[in-house]
């Protein structure tokens, strides 16, 4: 009889000791925060530097190397190129990336030489769709830009590019110095 009273109390204390704790955190400051509407700043801001999100293609600074896409471990990217044979120009008609199957190894942004192709911060692609990762980044034909040769400067796009990843660049300056390289080529 004694110990019949004494599991009732036991069960009763280790009832009592759960909602106890469990109550405790009704007083707690969250340690959770719901993800995305209660963020302070965009989850992307908040990525450090390096970080590798989906890719984005800058193709006005495109010279349709396709080195890019001849890196590409897994066949991710896919470009066409046409060549007007009077002007001898060419033009980027073909430039998608398939998103869903990209692993973020940064082979393709690291060999490019004019930074054309980069990693933004960007990394939530949740779609219903599949298809919808395939992305395509030319809407009509692109002239390919050449890079300019200019006072006593000889290097071609590829070289200058080069130059500063040799210098091995502070990583808050990457945008800047994107910028300017971009002026550079442009011209
Ligand atoms: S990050 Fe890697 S896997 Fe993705 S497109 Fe570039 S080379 Fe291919
Ligand atoms: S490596 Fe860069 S410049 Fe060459 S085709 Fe790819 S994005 Fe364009």
């Amino acid at each position: 009889m004694r110990d019949y009273f004494y599991q009732i109390y036991q069960a009763l204390f280790s009832i009592t000791e759960g909602m106890a704790v469990t109550m405790s955190y009704l007083f707690r400051r969250p340690s959770t925060i719901q993800y995305p509407n209660k963020l302070e700043s965009l989850l992307e801001n908040q990525m450090p530097d390096r970080f590798r999100g989906i890719l984005q293609v800058d193709i006005s600074i495109c010279i349709g190397c396709r080195l890019c896409e001849k890196t590409c471990p897994i066949d991710c990217i896919a470009i066409d190129i046409e060549k007007n044979k009077e002007t001898k120009e060419r033009f980027l008609t073909w430039f998608a990336i398939d998103i869903s199957k990209c692993m973020y190894c940064g082979l393709c942004s690291e060999n490019c030489s004019t930074t054309a192709i980069y990693h933004t911060k960007v990394f939530n692609g949740a779609t219903r769709e599949i298809d919808n990762l395939i992305v395509q980044f030319v809407s009509e034909p692109m002239k390919l830009v050449k890079a300019k040769k200019k006072d006593g400067l000889e290097e071609t796009s590829k070289d200058l590019h080069g130059k500063i990843l040799k210098e091995k660049m502070p990583t808050p300056n990457r945008d800047q110095t994107r910028k300017a390289l971009i002026e550079k080529i442009l011209g």
